[in-house]
């Protein structure tokens, strides 16, 4: 097109028709499936602008990156290698970030009166899901006691110290749940108003699916793509725990990757809980906690919590609602 007539309302049109010709950007909805932190996670957002929405599941992605970076047990330049590595021979310093992740994982480790421990690692490592390895009896009698987390001494200025040789931790039960919290955030910020980030079990939803609910789904534990219920949600997190993601099965006992930190070993009398709940860090934290209470003390437990609420599947298949979700 060629504009060369120079009145106002000629350039006018020319502006106009150049405006056309190129693409305008369009609100739309923006998808990436990824893997971190050993699982799938995907992330879902409503975006204005095209460009914008592409930048910002790359900005999820590299923030989870980024956690697991800080927090992977299996990142040998993690912070949380370091303080396994180190934190037992003296006081290490570590990021504000971590060490406050470290305090929220302790407030619920006295909360729950232990059952969420994050040394539960001092045994966790001697488990190999994959590899179908578990501690020895002795290993147990040797390891058990190191479980406790009064024996992680979050000192001043960000320092950490392992009371005794041999305690480790690892934050499995809440890093994921965090991170996800965390990319939320990020798009919360940058104000996007509808989106969803899932990771593993763990998933938050930020405002509605533009005019409906999000639907999240429960997975049935023991066949692999059922669902159990799904749940029309918005503007929150859920986190299910459950002993059908990593184990393995011997002699008739199935080995799972939750532990109870009195025994070192998986509890038994659930297959799963399902935790609802403001914010994504807690309610991963909550669910592999109720995990462990089990039934009976999980569902007092969760009552006592007022702005979240669960789901049980006992280990006879029977579904237990916490009383703000059975009406
Ligand atoms: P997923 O990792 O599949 O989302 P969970 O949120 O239930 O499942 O977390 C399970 C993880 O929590 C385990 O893999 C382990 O890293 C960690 N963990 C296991 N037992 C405990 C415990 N008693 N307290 C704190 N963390 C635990
Ligand atoms: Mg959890």
């Amino acid at each position: 097109m060629t504009c060369y007539m120079s009145t106002l309302r000629y350039r006018l049109t020319c502006l106009l028709a150049l405006l056309l010709l190129t693409s305008p950007a369009q609100a739309q909805w923006h998808r990436l499936p990824f893997q971190t932190m050993g699982t799938e996670a995907y992330v879902e957002l409503w975006a204005e602008d095209d460009a914008k929405g592409q930048a910002l599941l790359h900005g999820v992605q590299a923030e989870f990156e980024r956690i697991n970076q800080l927090m992977s047990p299996y990142i040998s330049s993690s912070e949380l290698s370091l303080l396994n590595r180190e934190a037992a021979a003296r006081p290490v310093t570590i990021s504000s970030e971590l060490y406050q992740l470290l305090q929220q994982a302790e407030q619920l480790a006295i909360l729950s009166e232990g059952a969420f421990d994050i040394s539960f690692a001092s045994v966790g490592f001697s488990y190999d899901y994959r590899q179908q390895l578990r501690p020895s009896i002795t290993e147990l009698t040797e390891q058990r006691p190191l479980i406790n987390y009064r024996h992680i001494q979050l000192l001043a200025d960000n320092q950490v110290k392992f009371a005794r040789p041999g305690v480790k931790i690892d934050l499995g039960g809440i890093a994921k749940g965090y991170a996800v919290e965390q990319a939320i955030g990020l798009l919360a910020s940058a104000g996007i108003k509808h989106a969803l980030i899932t990771a593993g079990g763990d998933t938050r939803l930020l405002g509605d699916k533009r005019g409906r609910p999000w639907l999240v789904a429960i997975k049935h534990p023991r066949k692999t793509h059922d669902i159990v219920a799904q749940l029309p949600l918005t503007d929150s997190a859920i986190s299910t725990s459950g002993d059908y993601e990593r184990f393995f099965i011997e002699d008739g006992v199935r080995y799972h990757h939750i532990l109870d930190p009195k025994s070192g070993q998986s509890p038994s009398g659930l297959m799963s809980v399902t935790v609802l709940g403001p914010d994504s860090t807690r309610a991963d934290a909550m669910s592999t906690t109720l995990f462990v209470l089990g039934l009976q003390r999980g569902m007092v437990f969760i009552e006592q919590q007022s702005d979240f609420e669960a789901i049980f599947i006992s280990s006879e298949h029977q579904l237990y609602f916490s009383s703000g979700l059975a009406q």
